[in-house]
């Protein structure tokens, strides 16, 4: 099964990859994570992408397409597309691949949540570096204060989740991911999942969504 995860910043993309990717043994694909590693490292790719992360906005879609695609070829089972496709033209990129080389995409959810609630959420989060855990200081908090649960690294509150590149992601969303739920709306695997819930009710929307 390959599936696709759609849904503004802060809607528990990341949050619930891990799980989904785990119960379905998918591997887990998060373009964001994969730009974060790359800019830590400090390779090519990430002097190239720093600057459009940092300040929250989009990678060019030639550039991400290439990354998400090659990885995509080195796989031998399904995979979970996390934050990617985000304009309408990686979305018609990453089909036009699926019909190159004989991959479908099975299943597209759609993260539901109000702006507001994002701003929130986005300003509690913190995130671990090392193996990409997802906490929120108010809905799921670490253990201990500002380490990891799973592996105990100094979690980071992320550049772009401060406030003014917060403003800028969400307008880019509108303007440039939205369009891509028109896209996938007529796919048969479309699904829209009401993320504002508690993150198990969630996670078994998704369960239930994926089975169905
Ligand atoms: P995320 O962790 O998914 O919020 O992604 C963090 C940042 O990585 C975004 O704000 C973009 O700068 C970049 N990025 C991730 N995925 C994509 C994509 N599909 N297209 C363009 N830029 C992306």
């Amino acid at each position: 099964m390959n599936i696709v995860f759609l849904g503004p910043p802060g809607s528990g993309k990341g949050t619930q990859a891990k799980g989904v990717a785990d119960k379905f043994n998918l591997t887990h694909l998060s373009t964001g994570d994969a730009f974060r590693d790359a800019i830590n490292n400090k390779t090519e790719l990430g002097f190239e992408i720093k600057a459009y992360v940092d300040g929250g906005k989009l990678v060019p879609d030639e550039l991400v397409s290439k990354v998400v695609f090659e990885k995509i070829e080195s796989l031998k089972g399904g995979f979970l597309l996390d934050g990617y496709p985000r304009t309408v033209d990686q979305a018609k990129s990453l089909e036009n691949f699926g019909k190159k080389k004989n991959i479908a995409i099975d299943a597209v959810v759609f993260f539901d949540v109000a702006f507001e609630e994002l701003v929130k959420r986005l300003s509690a989060r913190r995130q671990c570096p090392k193996c990409k855990e997802v906490y929120n200081l108010v809905n799921k908090p670490p253990k201990a204060k500002d380490a990891c649960d799973k592996c105990g690294s100094a979690l980071l509150h992320r550049p772009d989740d401060q406030p003014n590149i917060v403003e800028e992601r969400l307008k880019i969303y509108t303007l440039q991911t939205e369009p891509v739920l028109e896209f996938y709306k007529g796919h048969p695997g479309f699904r829209k999942i009401n993320a504002a819930q508690a993150i198990d009710r969630v996670s078994s929307d998704i369960q239930a969504a994926l089975k169905a």
